[in-house]
């Protein structure tokens, strides 16, 4: 049986992909500074190896906040880690390094702390590129002892990538979940969200444009109301729920007999509007009579219910206005009504 979430994918939450980067970035960092830690204890720079120490245990903590969907906690952790290593590590080592860009980095990540009020997360991130501007002044001429002084371009350089690496890798994902989010938000409102079929407002808009184009291109389009039969009936006997799973399987049922070029409408309750481009009247009338046998044949909801619809069907002349093919398809429909239901009925050529 078809069931609702089907239809209804919500848009990713763009606060469980921040939070699932974050891990990630996370453990990089992690990973980098008991690199690093090993690195200075080996070179003897004692006093940097500790400050790896102090800074393996805050990403321990941060990961930890993490898990417990703190991010922005999380985040704030990392800025004071990230900003007060660089200070120390470039008032040991000098700039040669290149452990300044990781203000960078933290820079564009704090304005991912949706707690933070736009301004004040610009202001903090604003402050950090400040702090790596005041570096060049203060620590360009340090002293130090580092042991592999000579390979200062080569550290420069893996510290820029490494910089990079989080920032791209965050920014491309919050991109790609916004794309993602944006069509979704746009599916959600086109789509009807019971049955996933076109809405009738967003229809409208889409009819319009096949219009046009049959318009200058001289196709042909058929227009179908369909309606189910005796519905009310259904809801009264068995409940609205499984009336609502009948919609689903009826649109189902649509969606199988209908093209990517033909546009699938639901026009009100149980009752659905059909436009087939280039399609002519003789073929509109064997699909949709393919259409109405499967619902007939067709056992709804666990081998309870059999389901009926009636249709009419309308060529509709593209300079003829949309209203008046409608018109017509219904007054076809209230026939197939009139005459028992379960059937087919065409507009009259001569009519159109
Ligand atoms: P007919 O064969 O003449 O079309 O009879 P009918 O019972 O199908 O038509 P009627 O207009 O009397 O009843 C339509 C029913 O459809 C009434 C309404 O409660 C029900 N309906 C409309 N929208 C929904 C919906 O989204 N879910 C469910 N379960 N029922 C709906
Ligand atoms: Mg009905
Ligand atoms: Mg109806």
């Amino acid at each position: 049986m078809a069931t609702r979430q089907h239809y209804f994918s919500q848009p990713d939450s763009v606060e469980q992909v921040k939070i699932r980067l974050f891990k990630q970035l996370a453990y990089y960092c992690l990973g980098l500074h008991c690199l690093l830690l090993v690195l200075f204890w080996y070179c003897d720079i004692l006093i940097l190896a500790l400050v790896n120490i102090g800074s393996v245990i805050a990403w321990s903590l941060g990961i930890k906040l993490l898990h417990q969907n703190k991010s922005h906690l999380a985040l704030r952790l990392f800025c004071m880690e990230v900003t007060l290593h660089s200070i120390f590590v470039c008032a040991t080592l000098g700039m040669d390094y290149g452990f300044q860009y990781y203000l960078w980095t933290i820079a564009s990540l704090i304005l991912l702390d949706y707690q933070l009020k736009l301004k004040i997360a610009s202001a903090m991130a604003l402050s950090l590129i400040v702090t790596f501007a005041l570096l060049f002044e203060l620590f360009s001429n340090v002293d130090h002892r580092f042991l592999f002084s000579e390979l200062a371009p080569f550290i420069h350089f893996i510290n820029v990538l490494i910089c990079a690496i989080p920032s791209i890798y965050t920014i491309g994902h919050i991109r790609e979940v916004t794309f993602s989010n944006r069509y979704q938000l746009a599916q959600l409102a086109a789509k009807d969200p019971l049955t996933s079929l076109f809405n009738r407002r967003y229809a409208k808009e889409l009819i319009n444009n096949a219009q046009e184009n049959c318009i200058n291109t001289s196709q042909q389009l058929t227009i179908i109301m369909a309606d189910i039969d005796h519905f009310k009936n259904i809801n009264d006997k068995f409940g609205h729920d499984i009336g609502d799973d009948v919609l689903i399987e009826v649109a189902l049922k649509i969606n199988k007999y209908t093209q990517e070029s033909d546009i699938a409408v639901r026009w009100g309750g149980e009752e659905f509007l059909l436009v087939l481009v280039n399609c002519d009247l003789h073929h509109a009338q064997e699909r949709v009579e393919c259409l109405r046998r499967d619902i007939a044949q067709h056992i709804f909801h666990n081998h309870e219910l059999q389901v009926t619809m009636s249709f009419g069907i309308a060529q509709w002349y593209p300079a003829l206005p949309f209203r008046i093919a409608v018109k017509l398809a219904d007054d076809a429909l209230y026939m197939s009504k009139a005459q028992g239901r379960n059937r087919t009925t065409s507009a009259p050529l001569k009519a159109v």
